[in-house]
């Protein structure tokens, strides 16, 4: 697998090319947002990892350059803790977000659990009436959803609910993207319509099985998706 690490920080960086290639990536190092970029777009990397703040290019402008062209994913870095932060970096087609200081066993996880979501497309291409996360599915033509060959009982909001997560299964959606795209309204902050209908879909779809799906993002929204952690 081939991985690219923008870092500035070069005892982080060097830090980072041992360590992961210790784990089995192919490592490409840049020590700023210029050669950060035009590696990412000259190269096809599995995954990269992008710190926020950079020389010559920041991680943010390099990331809305980038996804002009390719859609490889994308690890942030921050030294930052303001959740607005990571609502810039997620708005501007950050896959995932670690702050410093992180844990190298997490980086490790988070980039294998973003290779394998790039890999496994949520659309079977033999079959694409039915949408699937793990041992959930979705069959479009007969709208009915099943989880471990259970069948669960949803009603067309929570269909219509599910079948966005599942399309965009990996991504945080926030309430006003949710509102949008399922209720076609735009969200007033001061109605919970979205928290009640997302909790009721997580009571059939979650509560009987051991492993939850759906998740709450603080502060952002929610995100469908199967978490290694
Ligand atoms: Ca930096």
């Amino acid at each position: 697998m081939k991985l690219l690490v923008v870092e500035d920080e070069v005892k982080l960086a060097e830090y980072l090319r041992q360590g992961l290639s210790e784990e089995g990536f192919a490592v490409d190092v840049a020590h700023n947002g210029i050669d950060g970029l035009h590696l990412a777009v000259e190269t096809d990397y599995d995954v990269m990892v992008l710190d926020r703040m950079l020389p010559g290019i920041d991680g943010l402008s390099l990331l809305l350059a980038l996804r002009r062209s390719k859609s490889t994913p994308v690890l942030m870095l921050s030294a930052r803790q303001q959740i607005d932060d990571r609502v810039e970096g997620l708005r501007a087609g950050a896959d995932d977000y670690l702050i410093k200081p992180f844990g190298f066993s997490e980086l490790v996880a988070r980039l294998h659990a973003l290779v394998r979501r790039a890999q496994k497309p949520a659309a079977d291409p033999l079959d694409p009436t039915r949408l699937y996360l793990g041992d959930l599915s979705l069959d479009l033509l007969r709208r009915r959803a099943a989880r471990a060959g259970q069948r669960l009982m949803l009603t067309t909001k929570e269909l219509q609910l599910l079948e966005l997560f599942l399309r965009r299964q990996g991504e945080v959606l926030s309430r006003t993207e949710i509102a949008e795209r399922v209720w076609d309204m735009n969200f007033d902050g001061g109605t919970n319509v979205i928290d009640v209908a997302v909790r009721r879909l997580r009571i059939k779809l979650d509560d009987p099985f051991d492993r939850p799906l759906l998740h709450t993002v603080r502060g952002i929204g929610y995100v469908l998706e199967e978490q290694s952690r």
